[in-house]
């Protein structure tokens, strides 16, 4: 038996990683510099995983930016408008942090490969791109080097290579006439030529990532995972091949998964524990394959029940015998912060919370342990096994966790508190007499610029150098502010600002019972940005409001009706560590009360107007389509009972921010909210199609200016927006904002931006 684990968190347990980049990008450390950074992190990441008694150690699983860019670097997928980046003889990195950041010196001026999100984590990854003739041709030897930089400090390791058939996968055509797999002769040529160097390094075990049978596949698909790996197994007979596929289970790919002629086969047993018993009893083993049972967390920081744990072992065990088992994580360590020892502070994370949790080291540990007690003929009486025990026994009972209102209210909950009092077209009469808005009224999405000086403030009063009463007089003042300017403007429905807030999540959790957070529980989101979710532990309350304050504030500065700003149950819920011990959509439903108990106050304070942003709905989508209803239904559920509890005269408004919505079209008009508002001008009002097709009943806001840039937009690009938009959807729908929230503007863009937006709206009313 041996425990293997699959990659570990590279940004360093100080995000030393972070910094240096950073440094290196703004030219403040020299190139050497940064190398040794990752040196020095590879090198306490092995040791310490020697150290905790890991046999399979992962290598190749650092990198400066992302494994999936290590991978289109490796294999020479370069996309044509770096070339010239490539030939001006830089180093490798240098065009590496060109691709992933695009570059703009000397002379270059090329933009970034696209990002989007590694499964459903909050990873992101560098697309790759490819033509039709792609050439590919073995450019970056990064395995090697660091499978031999392993050797060289005395640890054989195990080098992990992203798997053809998914990296292509993840890629995108960029040319007509070809389907990315058409690739996969040439892909795989490069594959064995990286191979034949790691084989001559003395590499044994190779980890082929193939998290993409987790995911519905074509026959094609399946196919080509099985070609792949019989080549490897033909081309090399002595190399050990552990296939990795993780987040999921393998579903109706586990046919051809059992038959690859691997030496190992990796199991998510935590996303997919019933799959191991399918494995054994498929019949289809072949007698030396080994299983890898991924039985602790990677995506989660509780500590793990060795007593469930143990099971699934045994009963691989009973059938395989205990030379064909390895135990691992259930996907690469990335995903959890490095140590919990670092929270020291009791304040912030108490001790009996920290009782139950486990980052990244502690599951090393655990895997240790594991196999000890695995080993052992009487486990039961171990002393790491009765700690164990004892430890999910106290979170099991802990009345931090239960709070028997919470659960009585969620019992108490019929259909009625999931629908509004009337259907949408009385109450739009209802909110027009009330709001008396005119014909495309015009808004913003929340937050105005949090400037340095916000941010300075804060930390000011978060070290106690400011005193709660001097950091709330700043806060104030920058509110008028933005309401005096908004008014000044001319915008009919303004907002707060959203000053007071740290991040849209944050916020709320640091007022909701239930959550708790880290001081250093940072994880990687891209790059070199890191993110530190709150923890939620147990039942959610409101225990007082929490934006009432700043809303009713900025409402008694002005006439127009001010628009409150909350965040979504589903945004929280999927940006936070989610307790395991219930099921997610009970989690949610519980922050559906709190944000209603939110909703209600600020009604019954006159706020007339209430955004509830969900950008995180469509991220949430299940892996496999078959499972895409049973989450709509309950995270659209969730929202709809955050929101249901108004009078129909009170104006629900939701906000999301990705291009897609063609596919869950009819959930979002589920949601029924009375205005929805959209990240649309990139896409140039096309994602109005969806709606339009879908007969979309309610309001909408299609963004009318990308805020991703400082660019002010001109009076007739946005008004050539506004009138596509009218020419699929009615003028009485339509609301006028710009994309998304505008705090990471700066002011004098933000004034600029909003007063050509006014008056374009202008303009167009004036065209009716
Ligand atoms: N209200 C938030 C803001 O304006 C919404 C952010 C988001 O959509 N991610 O910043
Ligand atoms: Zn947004």
């Amino acid at each position: 038996m041996e425990t293997s684990n699959l990659g570990y968190p590279r940004i360093g347990a100080h995000r030393e990683l972070k910094r240096a980049c950073e440094k290196y990008w703004s030219d403040k450390i020299s190139l050497e510099d940064l190398i040794e950074t990752g040196k020095s992190i590879r090198k306490e990441n092995w040791r310490l995983q020697q150290e905790k008694g890991i046999d399979l150690i992962p290598s190749n699983d650092f990198s400066f930016y992302d494994q999936v860019l290590d991978t289109t670097l490796m294999i020479g997928a370069i996309p044509e408008r770096y070339k010239n980046v490539q030939k001006s003889g830089k180093n490798h990195l240098d065009l590496y942090f060109a691709m992933a950041r695009g570059l703009q010196k000397e002379g270059v001026d090329v933009i970034a490969m696209e990002m989007t999100k590694w499964f459903d984590t909050n990873y992101h990854y560098i697309v790759p791109e490819f033509t039709k003739n792609q050439e590919f041709g073995l450019l970056s030897h990064k395995a090697v080097d660091e499978f031999n930089e392993a050797k060289s400090l005395g640890i054989h390791t195990k080098p992990v290579l992203l798997g053809p058939v998914t990296y292509l996968l993840l890629g995108k055509e960029k040319e007509e006439g070809f389907h990315r797999l058409d690739l996969l002769p040439k892909l795989l040529s490069v594959y064995h030529s990286i191979l034949e160097k790691l084989m001559d390094a003395g590499a044994t075990w190779v980890q082929f990532d193939e998290p993409i049978l987790s995911m519905d596949l074509s026959d094609k698909e399946k196919q080509a995972i099985g070609k792949v790996y019989r080549e490897i197994a033909e081309t090399f007979p002595n190399l050990k091949a552990l296939l990795a596929s993780y987040f999921g289970n393998f579903g109706n790919n586990l046919d051809i998964a059992v038959k690859l002629p691997v030496c190992a086969l990796h199991l998510d047993l935590k996303r997919g524990p019933n799959q191991l018993g399918q494995v054994l009893s498929s019949g289809k083993l072949n007698e030396k394959l080994s299983l890898s049972l991924g039985v602790i967390d990677g995506r989660n920081i509780w500590k793990n029940d060795f007593a469930s744990s143990l099971r699934l072992i045994q009963q691989a065990k009973e059938q395989l015998g205990e030379d064909r088992i390895i135990i691992s994580p259930s996907c690469s360590l990335l995903h959890v912060p490095y140590d919990l020892e670092l929270e020291k502070n009791e304040k912030v994370l108490s001790k009996e919370i920290k009782d139950w949790m486990a980052f990244a080291k502690q599951k090393l540990e655990e895997l240790h342990s594991l196999k000890k007690l695995a080993l052992s003929p009487d486990f039961e009486s171990h002393q790491l096994f009765l700690d164990n025990s004892a430890s999910m026994e106290r979170r099991r009972n802990s009345e931090l966790i239960h709070r028997s209102t919470v659960k009585q209210r969620v019992e108490q909950l019929d259909e009625t508190d999931y629908h509004r009092q009337s259907p949408f077209e009385k109450r739009k009469v209802l909110q027009e007499s009330h709001l008396k808005l005119p014909l495309f009224p015009t808004t913003t999405i929340g937050s105005f610029p949090q400037t340095k000086e916000v941010r300075r403030n804060r930390s000011l009063f978060k070290k106690g150098e400011l005193n709660e009463k001097q950091y709330v007089d700043y806060l104030k003042n920058e509110t008028e502010k933005a309401i005096l300017l908004q008014n000044e403007i001319g915008l009919d429905v303004p907002v707060h600002g959203e000053f007071e807030r740290n991040d849209m999540v944050e916020y709320f959790g640091e007022q909701l019972k239930g959550f708790t957070f880290t001081q250093n529980g940072w994880v990687q989101s891209y790059g070199s940005r890191c993110v530190k979710p709150p923890i939620i532990y147990g039942d959610v309350s409101r225990p007082n409001p929490m934006t009432v304050f700043w809303t009713s504030f900025a409402q008694s500065l002005t006439d127009k009706p001010v628009k409150g700003m909350l965040t979504g149950p589903v945004t929280i819920l999927q940006w936070s560590f989610v307790r395991d011990d219930q099921p997610r959509s009970a989690t949610c439903e519980q922050i559906a009360l709190a944000i209603l108990d939110e909703v209600l106050d600020l009604e019954k304070e006159g706020i007339s107007i209430i955004q509830v942003d969900e950008p995180a709905i469509r991220e949430g989508l299940p892996l496999r389509k078959k499972d895409w209803n049973h989450y709509l239904d309950w995270a659209i559920g969730a929202f709809r009972l955050s929101t249901s509890g108004v009078k129909d005269s009170t104006q629900i408004h939701t906000h999301m921010c990705y291009s897609e919505f063609n596919d869950i079209i009819k959930s979002i008009a589920d949601m029924d909210a009375d205005v929805i508002t959209i990240e649309c001008s990139r896409s140039q009002m096309e994602l109005l199609d969806a709606f339009y097709e879908f007969d979309y009943p309610n309001d909408i806001g299609p963004g009318v200016y990308d805020i991703h840039s400082p660019r002010v937009p001109s009076e007739g690009e946005i008004l050539k927006l506004l009138r596509k938009a009218e020419n699929v959807l009615p003028a009485s729908k339509l609301w006028v904002n710009p994309d998304c929230g505008l705090k990471t503007r700066g002011w004098e863009e933000t004034k600029d931006a909003l007063r050509v937006m006014v008056s374009a709206a202008q303009q167009m009313r004036e065209a009716v």
